[in-house]
């Protein structure tokens, strides 16, 4: 270590960010040679106080910071937790206890791009160095370059040439030097005093130990039967580590380095962590991804509050779509395959402005991320990166083909649980006659089950004049 002046000169200070981990983690590894570290976490107000600070990402980042500081401590270090904006609480600590090298993860956004721009100006006016280190993505962006140098428009390609690459080596958790002796222990707040809301009933645990007792019973065999059973709606056959790889508390380059791509589950799973690449190096081009879109179609939205509070609330009378939206918000997690049918119902069926549904899914989401839901978001709409743009998914064919059972809508759907298999998807033409009363003449009913707040084909030829894709 003797050419890092983090050995020789003093004080080091990492800020963690969404890099909740002490395994494979670069930014920890290059300050673990000072003589002084120390490890910060910034609960900075100008994330609590926007709606992207909600009940469930809350939780998770709690969950993760309490088993996160664990590790530190088993490893001779602690983590400081402080209010305040990143470049105000590492100013006061560099300040206060001399620290000489300033470290954290680069990440994508504008947000985290200008934050570490006043991490750079902070350090140097104190004297100090600053480093942003690699840790987030799994390649990061300015390696991967389609060709003339501009970002990728198409996964495909970019997959191609992703895959060439070849990822850094993975780094063991390494000795950690002691905090400086007059450095404050400081506590966790507690939920409460981050919001008013409350967490999703069914919410699993956050953190690293959570997130790698997972990941290795994922790798022990659920993940070979990946490649069909990723879409088997009823199954937990996914590894549900979104949330995990979301805040870190997972290394994304560590996941990949154990897939042998020779297997088809592990060539499955290794081209949706290229999605999250693909995802991110889109919004690096694209800051703006959340709000504008992508490529427009000069949509002209519905205003259609109603309708919009019925997907909300899972009573569309579209049992795929119904299930989906009750198990996000029972759960604060959704299937990718009711992912992609509910968005693409709210802006294709209802022809509603995909914002509203990117919104509502932030707020639900724990593994919510503003790379990955505002560009799957787009690409279902088809205003982002979707070669078909124009493409609907009929939910009751989604329903039957993915849920062939109908076990996922009974699940999520008390309503239709005495409907026996794939009947479920279509309940209306199987046992209205049978079961007198279950159906309610619209949709804002309490015990029944709504009829479909819209018709299939009126609601496709409305979206495909609407874009201009409809022969009259
Ligand atoms: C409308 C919509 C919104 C979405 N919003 C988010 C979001 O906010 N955060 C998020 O992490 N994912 C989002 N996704 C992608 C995907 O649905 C989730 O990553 C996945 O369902 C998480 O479950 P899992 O961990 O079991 O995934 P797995 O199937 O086990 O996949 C492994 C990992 O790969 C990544 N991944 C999988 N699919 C995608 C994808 N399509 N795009 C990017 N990364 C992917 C995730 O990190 C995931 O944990 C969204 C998809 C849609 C259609």
């Amino acid at each position: 270590m003797a050419d890092d002046p983090s050995a020789t000169r003093g004080t080091a200070l990492v800020l963690l960010t969404r890099d909740l981990r002490v395994h494979d983690h670069p930014a920890l590894v290059a300050a673990a040679g000072a003589r002084r570290l120390v490890v910060a976490f910034a609960l900075d107000p100008t994330i609590l106080d926007t709606p992207y600070a909600a009940p469930n990402r809350l939780r998770m980042l709690l969950d993760a910071l309490a088993d996160v500081r664990s590790a530190l401590r088993d490893l001779g270090s602690d983590l400081t937790v402080v209010r305040g904006t990143a470049e105000q609480v590492v100013g006061d600590l560099v300040a206060a206890h001399g620290v000489t090298h300033v470290h954290c993860s680069a990440d994508l956004s504008a947000f985290a791009r200008r934050r570490e721009a006043a991490l750079a100006a902070v350090a140097t006016a104190h004297g100090a160095t600053f480093t942003a280190h690699p840790g987030v993505m799994l390649v990061d962006p300015g390696l991967v370059r389609a060709t003339g140098g501009g970002h990728f428009k198409v996964f495909t390609p970019y997959w191609r040439r992703w895959s060439q690459v070849t990822p850094r080596p993975v780094l063991g958790v390494p000795d950690l030097p002691p905090p400086p002796d007059d450095l404050a222990s400081t506590p966790l707040p507690e939920l409460t005093e981050l919001t008013d809301g409350t967490p999703a009933p069914l919410l699993t645990a956050g953190g690293e130990t959570a997130a790698r007792e997972r990941l290795a019973w994922w790798m022990d065999g659920p993940i070979d039967d990946y490649a069909d059973g990723r879409n088997r709606m009823a199954e937990d056959a996914t590894s549900r580590l979104s949330g995990a790889l979301h805040l870190g508390c997972l290394s994304v380059t560590e996941v990949a380095a154990g897939l042998d791509p020779r297997r088809p589950g592990h060539e499955a799973f290794l081209q949706e962590l290229c999605w999250r690449d693909f995802n991110h190096q889109l919004l690096d081009a694209r800051p703006d991804l959340a709000v504008n879109d992508v490529r427009t179609k000069d949509d002209r939205w519905r205003d259609a509050p109603d309708e919009l509070a019925a997907w909300q609330e899972g009573r569309t009378g579209y049992p795929i779509v119904d299930a989906g939206m009750r198990q996000l918000v029972a759960e604060g997690w959704m299937h990718n395959r009711a992912r992609m049918v509910t968005a693409s119902f709210l802006t294709k069926h209802l022809y509603v402005d995909w914002r509203h549904g990117a919104r509502f899914f932030m707020w639900h989401l724990a593994d919510g991320d503003l790379a990955n839901n505002y560009a799957q978001w787009q690409w279902t709409a088809g205003t982002g990166t979707d070669s078909r743009p124009n493409r609907m998914f009929n939910p009751v064919v989604q329903g039957e083909r993915y849920d062939p059972d109908g076990a996922y809508v009974r699940r999520w759907v008390p309503e239709l649980a005495a409907i026996e298999g794939k009947a479920v998807h279509q309940p209306r033409d199987t046992v209205v006659a049978a079961t007198p009363g279950l159906f309610a003449a619209g949709p804002a009913v309490e015990d029944g089950y709504p009829e479909p707040i819209v018709d299939h084909r009126d609601a496709r030829d409305r979206f495909l004049r609407a874009r201009g894709a409809l022969e009259d």
